[in-house]
Formats: C-alpha cells, structure tokens, sequence
C-alpha cells in the first residue's frame, strides 16, 4: 500500500520546476570571456563562489596595485554560493553548541571574529551598493521535540548571560512569533545571522571585483597547478596563468592538490521555494519579524522568507 503522504506531497510538487530559483534571475550577468593565451599576475584565485570572490576583493582592497586574477570553471556564483539558503550567520562554528563541544576555549574569541565577520560583510554590501536584500533578521531556532527544549534554552540562557543578543522564548512566546503549532521553545539570535539573496550578492561582488580591477574569466576550469621556480603555473584549455600567489576557492570540486581532497565531505541539501504569499497567507502564520527560522534536529530543517514573500525550505542530508 502507498504511504498516503506520498500521494498528498507528489500532488503538491507536480507543478513545480526542477530548477534554481534565485539563479533564474534577468539581473545576472553575460559570463565573462573565457582566457585565451598566457598571462602573469601576483595572485591567481580559482572558483568564483564566494570564498573566491572575497578573496579576490580583499586581495584589492588591501594592495590595490596587486595584480588579480580570478579565474572561474562555469559562470560566477553558479554553484553552492548561488543556490543555497541565504542565511549569513556569525557563526563560525557552525552553531554555538558545536563550537562550545569542540574549542569551548576558544569560542569567546571566534565568537568576537564571527561577530566582526557578519558585521564587514554588511558594511562591504552597503558600501559597494550590492543589491542582494540584505536584512539583519537574526535567526529563530525551534525546538520541535520535547528532547530538544532544555538544551536549547540552556544555551540561550548562557549565551545571554555572556552578553550576546539572544533571547529564550517559551513556546506560547514563540508561536506568537510564528504560528506554528510544533513549536515547543524557542531561542532568537537577534543579531547574529543575516538573510540575503545569495545569487545577488555572488553577482554584485563579480561587479565590485572588476571595478577594483580583477580580470575575470568564466568557463576557464584550470586543468593543472604545478611550481616552476618562484612562479605557480595554472592551466586551461586554452590558455595559462603564471602567479606569484594562488588561491583555492574550489569549495567541493575535485582540489588541484591531490593532498586536500581528502578533507572534503559532501553534504547534499533539498531546496525548495514557494509562490509569492498573499497578504491573507502571511497573516495565517505570523512570522512580522521576518527571522530565518530552523529547527533544532541533529539534520535539520531551515526556511526564510524572500523580499518578495516566498517560503524557501531547505534540508541537509550527508551523503
Ligand atoms: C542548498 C544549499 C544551501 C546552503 N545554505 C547555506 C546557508 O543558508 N548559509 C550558509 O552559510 N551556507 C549555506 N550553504 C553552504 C554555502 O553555500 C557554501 O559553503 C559556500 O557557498 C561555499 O562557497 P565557495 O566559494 O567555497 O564554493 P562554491 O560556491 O561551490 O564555488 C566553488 C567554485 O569553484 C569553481 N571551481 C571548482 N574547481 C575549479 C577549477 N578547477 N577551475 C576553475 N574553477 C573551479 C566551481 O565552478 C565553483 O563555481 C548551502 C549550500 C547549499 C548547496
């Protein structure tokens, strides 16, 4: 016999598109030209995701007579860093309970440098201008099982007497937050996670990168790193990139050290966004303060809302 909820969730997705929302967008940009033929430069940054962009950026901004150049296998922003969730949280450890389990020593520390982190990102957005809706939410952690309520009121508890902006909501408190009724607890993170759209910040950073002079090139996957000298050589189909300095931004493709690709585990993550909420829909579950919202699960559940009033769920799943 079919599971019934089978039935009820395959009627509720037959409409849906197999495809990336926030990369679905008019306002990205054409790629830049692929590199053809051999050029030098100070630093070589590999991958245009995030941990590319910014490096490249900083790179600028610190020495902007260092010569930059970023070179991107497919299009800017196309992969983790355009299609995920869109929370930007201080965060470095992944949570304050996985943080406290693992450095508990050093976490006033990495909590100061995670705090100076989200606020930079912020003045980085506001300064260049980057459209990418960028909103200090915070972040709305739910306990939706008995189990998980004194834990997390725990760590709200502690977190706030150390100073931090957090606040434990008992469940009728958090259901007036969002009306939902598995919410057994709550703790708000109010200052510490940001929500934006990914897609829109990847492409603004492209922008701010060749304003301060990154020469950029897209659909150039680098084939080959190898030393020659003083000098790192970079291959491409069509060309070559001699460096001073490289950088690797290649997140969880295949690292050009052999050496790294030990370290990486893939974490798969479902996605999925709604039509646009009318007003009536939105006043049915609350939710004014517009937090990113996810569940306290060990594989947990997160969703947001977008500037234009979607819902995006998303879910982890380690392979
Ligand atoms: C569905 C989903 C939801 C997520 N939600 C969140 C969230 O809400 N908050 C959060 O903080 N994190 C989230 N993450 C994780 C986050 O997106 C990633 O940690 C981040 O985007 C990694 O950025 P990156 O630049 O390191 O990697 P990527 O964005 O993956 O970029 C790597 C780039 O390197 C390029 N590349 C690889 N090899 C080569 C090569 N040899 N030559 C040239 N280019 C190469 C690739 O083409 C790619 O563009 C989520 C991830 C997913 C998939």
């Amino acid at each position: 016999m079919t599971d019934p909820r089978s039935d009820v969730a395959a009627r509720s997705l037959a409409d849906a598109e197999p495809a990336v929302f926030w990369l679905d967008d008019q306002a990205r940009p054409e790629a830049s030209e692929s590199l053809v033929g051999e050029l030098r430069c100070d630093l070589a940054v590999v991958g245009g995701g995030f941990s590319g962009l910014w490096t490249a950026l900083l790179a600028k901004e610190s020495d902007p007579s260092l010569d930059v150049v970023l070179l991107e296998a497919r299009e800017i922003g196309w992969a983790a860093s355009g299609r995920n969730g869109g929370f930007c949280a201080a965060s470095l450890t992944h949570g304050h309970a996985n943080g406290m389990a693992r450095w508990p020593s050093e976490m006033p520390v990495l909590e100061r440098l995670g705090a100076e982190n989200l606020a930079a990102i912020g003045e980085t957005v506001e300064r260049y201008a980057i459209d990418c809706s960028f909103e200090r939410t915070g972040e709305l952690t739910v306990a939706v099982q008995p189990w998980q309520v004194a834990d997390l009121r725990a760590e709200a508890e502690a977190r706030s007497a150390s100073g931090a902006a957090v606040q434990w909501l008992d469940a009728e408190q958090v259901r007036a937050e969002v009306h939902s009724p598995t919410y057994l607890g709550g703790v708000w993170d109010h200052e510490g996670v940001a929500m934006v759209n990914p897609a829109r910040l990847a492409c603004g950073l492209r922008r701010v990168c060749l304003e301060l002079g990154v020469r950029i090139h897209e659909r150039t996957p680098v084939q080959n790193l190898a030393q020659d000298g003083a000098e790192s050589v970079l291959t491409t189909p069509y060309g070559r990139v001699r460096a001073r300095r490289v950088a690797l931004g290649t997140n969880v493709f295949p690292s050009l050290l052999r050496r790294a690709r030990w370290y990486t585990v893939p974490v798969w993550d479902y996605a999925l966004m709604t039509e646009p909420l009318d007003d009536e829909q939105r006043a049915a579950i609350g939710w004014r303060a517009r937090q990113g919202m996810a569940d306290a699960g060990n594989q947990f559940h997160y969703y947001r809302l977008t500037d234009d009033n979607r819902i995006l769920w998303g879910v982890p799943r380690q392979s």
